[in-house]
C-alpha cells in the first residue's frame, strides 16, 4: 500500500507523522471518505468543496484542491483496485501539547483501502445519546468521532449496522456514518441541516434527484415511516429492515427501491455531480 503524507507518496510502512500532530493528541483535523470505482473517484469536486467548508469551521488552513486531487490520482494509480475508499485526512499540523494549534502547518495524508459494495437491506438501533445541533463542531466533518465509534459499537453488539441520533431536541438526526430519511404516505423525508447531521453527499444527491422533502421529524417516525433508508458514500441508498430489533420487511420497499435505482442510474453518468 502506498499513501500520501505531506507532499509525496509513500510506502505505508514508510509513512510518518509525527506523535504530536494535532489531530492525533486533540482531534483537531477533518476528512473526507470518498468512493472510487475502478481508480475513479466519485463526487471529488463535492467532497473537496465539503472538506474547504470543515476546513473554515475549525479555521484550519485553506485546503489546496489542486494538490488533493493529483495526491488521490497517485494513490489510486498506485494501488489498483476494483472498489476502494479514499481517506483523505487534514489535520492541525505539529504542535506543541495542549489546545492551540502550531505553526507548521497542517497535515495531509490520502490512503486508500478496499471495500465491497453494501448489501440492499440493513439493520439500525437508536442510541440513548444526542448530537448537539447547536455545537461548535454540528454538521463539520471532523476526525472527533469517538461518540461514534461508541455508537456503533452499540449497534454491532445488537445486529445492527448502524446507530440513530437524536438531536438535543428529541428530533431525528443522522446515523454514525450516515444520514436517514423515511417514506411517509409515499413521500421522502429526510431531517434538515439544523437538526445537526453532516451535510451528506448522496444525502444531496438522493435528496435532488427523488425529490426528497427536508421537515422535522420526531424520533417515533422511524417506527411510524412506512419506509425507512440510509445513504452515504459507502451505502449508497440502503433500506432499514429493522430499527431496535422490530422487523418491516426482508426487502427494500418500493420508494427506496426507486430511490436506488434512481440513484445508481444517476451517478452511473455522472461521476463528478456537482
Ligand atoms: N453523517 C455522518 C456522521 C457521516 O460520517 C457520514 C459519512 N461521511 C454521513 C452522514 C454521510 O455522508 P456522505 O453521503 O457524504 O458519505
Amino acid at each position: 500500500m502506498r499513501l500520501w503524507v505531506n507532499g509525496g507518496l509513500r510506502d505505508v510502512e514508510d509513512a510518518r507523522v509525527s506523535v504530536l500532530d494535532h489531530g492525533m493528541t486533540v482531534g483537531d483535523g477533518i476528512f473526507e471518505t470518498v468512493k472510487a470505482v475502478h481508480g475513479r473517484p466519485f463526487a471529488l469536486t463535492l467532497h473537496l468543496e465539503r472538506l474547504t467548508r470543515s476546513a473554515h469551521g475549525l479555521g484550519l488552513p485553506e485546503p489546496d484542491h489542486d494538490e488533493i486531487r493529483h495526491a488521490c490520482a497517485a494513490v489510486l494509480d498506485a494501488n489498483p483496485m476494483p472498489l476502494g475508499r479514499l481517506r483523505i485526512t487534514y489535520t492541525g499540523g505539529l504542535s506543541p501539547l495542549g489546545s492551540d494549534r502550531g505553526t507548521d502547518g497542517p497535515t495531509l495524508v490520502v490512503a486508500l483501502g478496499a471495500t465491497a459494495e453494501r448489501p440492499d437491506t440493513t439493520a439500525a438501533v437508536t442510541v440513548p445519546w444526542t448530537r448537539n445541533e447547536r455545537g461548535a463542531l454540528a454538521g463539520l466533518k471532523t476526525t472527533s468521532y469517538a461518540e461514534n465509534v461508541v455508537a456503533l459499537a452499540r449497534a454491532h453488539e445488537q445486529g445492527a449496522s448502524e446507530a440513530l441520533f437524536a438531536n438535543t431536541v428529541g428530533q431525528l438526526c443522522e446515523g454514525t456514518g450516515s444520514n436517514v430519511f423515511v417514506v411517509l404516505d409515499g413521500e421522502i423525508h429526510t431531517p434538515p441541516l439544523a437538526s445537526g447531521c453532516l451535510a451528506g453527499i448522496t444525502r444531496a444527491l438522493a435528496a435532488e434527484w427523488t425529490g426528497a422533502r427536508e421537515t422535522d421529524l420526531p424520533m417515533d417516525v422511524l417506527h411510524r415511516a412506512q419506509e425507512v433508508f440510509l445513504t452515504s458514500t459507502l451505502r449508497d441508498v440502503q433500506a432499514v429492515v429493522r430499527i431496535d430489533g422490530r422487523e418491516s420487511g426482508t426487502a427494500p420497499g418500493p420508494v427506496t427501491a426507486k430511490a436506488m435505482r434512481i440513484f445508481r442510474e444517476r451517478a452511473a453518468a455522472d461521476p463528478d455531480p456537482r
